[in-house]
């Protein structure tokens, strides 16, 4: 399937052609359109499928958006990121934001923070202070920014959680029902897991209404 059939912005297709990308991958041409009309996806698919595009692009979508919708209306200082991505180690999340830069090159100003354990905390804190597009985290040190004030998720427009099943895996259940309880209730879910069985479909369950289920 090709690009430009997707309905993506037309700054998102040109940074898609710049990376050399002419036709979608399968898990990018099943979420992506579903995705840019709102709809909670639970999506099941290997590394290496394309699946970081088929929700960041999206993402990015939200992000233009956002500013389109500010500029004709009443300006209001909005604080926090618009997305939040979790992620269960730093060389995903790490991944991830390389993404958001990579799709993101041509969104004059993009803001994209990044939120990791063994990162400086001043640096991180000095990411956090300003407004924000999207923030990508892993859930402890994201947890750590939400108790001390200084990460405000009020403004948050669409959640992702990506490889959900191994943040279970590895005992951040609780993080991220903390994190999520931070949330709009009235946002978007984009949930991407290996498997949807036991607790992750519990999880699943709890965080979204009326997922399409995406397995490729
Ligand atoms: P991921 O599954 O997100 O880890 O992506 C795996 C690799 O596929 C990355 O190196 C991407 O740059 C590459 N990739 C993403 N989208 C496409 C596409 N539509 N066609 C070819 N390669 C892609």
């Amino acid at each position: 399937v090709a690009f430009a059939t997707l309905g993506l912005h037309e700054a998102l297709q040109r940074a898609v052609k710049d990376s050399g990308y002419e036709n979608a991958t399968d898990v990018q041409a099943q979420a992506i359109p579903p995705a840019l009309n709102g709809a909670d996806l639970m999506v099941s698919s290997r590394t290496g499928s394309g699946k970081t595009a088929s929700f960041i692009l999206p993402a990015l979508q939200q992000v233009l958006e956002a500013r389109a919708a500010r500029a004709s209306g009443p300006k209001v200082k909005v604080q926090g990121p618009r997305v939040l991505v979790l992620a269960p180690t730093r060389e995903l999340a790490m991944q991830v934001s390389k993404s958001a830069m990579t799709y993101g090159r041509h969104i004059q100003g993009l803001r994209v923070a990044t939120v990791l354990g063994g990162m400086p905390y001043a640096l991180q804190l000095r990411m956090l202070s300003g407004p924000l597009d999207i923030l990508i985290a892993t859930p402890g040190r994201l947890l750590d920014h939400i108790n001390s004030g200084r990460c405000k998720l009020d403004n948050v427009t669409m959640f992702v959680l990506d490889e959900a099943d191994r943040m279970l895996d590895m005992g951040f259940i609780e993080d991220i029902e903390f994190v999520a309880q931070q949330l709009p209730k009235e946002r978007q879910t984009l949930m991407y897991s290996a498997t949807f069985a036991g607790h992750t479909g519990r999880l699943a369950e709890a965080l979204m209404k009326d997922p399409q289920r995406i397995d490729v």
